[in-house]
C-alpha cells in the first residue's frame, strides 16, 4: 500500500496506473475506520482492479464545531486496517491540499429538497460540505466505481445527484450497514458511547427493527409513535424518525407497500447523534 499526503502525487501515480488500463475504485472516508469501513474496500477490491481510499475529516460538512473537535482520530490504526485490507493506494491529505484557497465562499451545489429534509434539516450546511470534500475527491482521483455505505443513505442519494449534476461517469455502488451483533450500526461516533450508552445504544436498531416488522399498508403515524417510545425509553434525543420514499426520502403518511420505503432514524446519546435506517420493503 502507498501513501499519499500531496494530491499532485497521487494524480501522477494515478496516471501512471490507469495507463497501464484496469478499473479504479474510491471508497472516501474520515477515519477512525471500523468494519464498516473495511467492508467498502472488499467490495471495492471485488468490483474493481485498484482501489483508492482516502482518511479525511472534512470541516466543511460539520454544522457543530464540537462535534468536529471531538471526531475520533487514530491514523495508525487506520493505515494498518487499511494495508490488511489489501487496499493499494491511501490519501490523507491536509485540510490545505483539500481547501487550497480556505473554506469560505466554495461552490453550492443544487441539492433540492434533500438539503433541507432529515439530515439536511438537522444539520444546516452539511450536505454542502460533503458536495464540496466530494468534488474536490472525484477530481483528484477521477474514479470509475465509487463505494458508500446505506448507512448514510441520504449521503448517498446526495452524492449520487452531485455526480450527475457534475456529468461524471462515475458507477456509485451502494454498500449494506454492517452491524455490531445487538444490531447497532458500526460507526466511528460509537467509540465516544460509555459503556452505559453502549447499552442503550441498539434501542435504534430496534425500533428500526419494529417498523419493519410491524408495518403494514395504511397509516404509518402509530408505528412511528411505538418507536419513539422505543427510543425514549433507551434515554435517547430524538432528532427524527421518518418513513420516507426512498428517492427523495418524502415521509410517507400513508404506506402502500408498494414504493420502495425506509424508515430513517437520528438520536442522540448523551452528546452522541447516531443515526440508521432500514429499508422496509
Ligand atoms: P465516514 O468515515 O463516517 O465518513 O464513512 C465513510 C464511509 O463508510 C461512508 O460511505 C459511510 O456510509 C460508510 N460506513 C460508515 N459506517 C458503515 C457501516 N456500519 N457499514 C457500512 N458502511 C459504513
Amino acid at each position: 500500500m502507498i501513501l499519499f499526503k500531496k494530491s499532485e502525487d497521487l494524480r501522477k501515480c494515478l496516471a501512471d496506473k490507469k495507463n497501464k488500463g484496469g478499473k479504479t475504485g474510491f471508497v472516501p472516508t474520515m477515519g477512525a475506520l471500523h468494519e464498516g469501513h473495511i467492508s467498502l474496500i472488499e467490495a471495492c477490491r471485488s468490483q474493481t482492479d485498484l482501489c483508492i481510499c482516502s482518511i479525511f475529516v472534512n470541516p466543511a460538512q460539520f454544522n457543530d464545531r464540537k462535534d468536529f473537535e471531538k471526531y475520533p482520530i487514530s491514523l495508525e490504526m487506520d493505515i494498518e486496517m487499511l494495508a490488511k485490507a489489501g487496499t493499494d493506494l491511501v490519501f490523507v491529505p491536509s485540510i490545505h491540499e483539500i481547501y487550497p484557497k480556505g473554506d469560505t465562499g466554495l461552490e453550492t451545489y443544487n441539492l433540492g429538497s434533500l438539503e433541507t429534509t432529515l439530515e439536511g434539516r438537522y444539520r444546516p450546511g452539511h450536505f454542502q460540505g460533503v458536495c464540496q470534500v466530494m468534488n474536490r475527491l472525484l477530481d483528484i482521483v477521477r474514479p470509475e466505481y465509487l463505494f458508500m455505505g446505506q448507512k448514510d443513505f441520504q449521503q448517498c442519494l446526495v452524492v449520487k445527484r452531485l455526480i450527475r449534476l457534475l456529468h461524471l461517469a462515475i458507477e456509485f455502488q451502494t454498500v449494506p450497514t454492517m452491524r455490531d451483533k445487538d444490531g447497532l450500526a458500526l460507526s466511528s461516533r460509537n467509540r465516544r458511547l460509555t459503556t452505559e450508552q453502549r447499552r442503550f445504544a441498539p434501542a435504534i436498531f430496534q425500533a428500526l427493527t419494529y417498523i419493519r416488522d410491524t408495518l403494514i399498508p395504511g397509516d404509518t403515524g402509530p408505528v412511528i409513535e411505538t418507536a419513539r417510545q422505543i427510543l425514549d425509553a433507551a434515554h435517547f434525543k430524538t432528532d427524527y424518525i421518518s418513513i420516507s420514499n426512498a428517492v427523495d426520502l418524502e415521509p410517507v403518511h400513508v404506506f402502500d407497500g408498494k414504493v420502495k420505503t425506509l424508515a430513517l432514524i437520528a438520536a442522540f446519546q448523551g452528546e452522541v447523534r447516531l443515526i440508521d435506517n432500514m429499508l422496509l420493503n
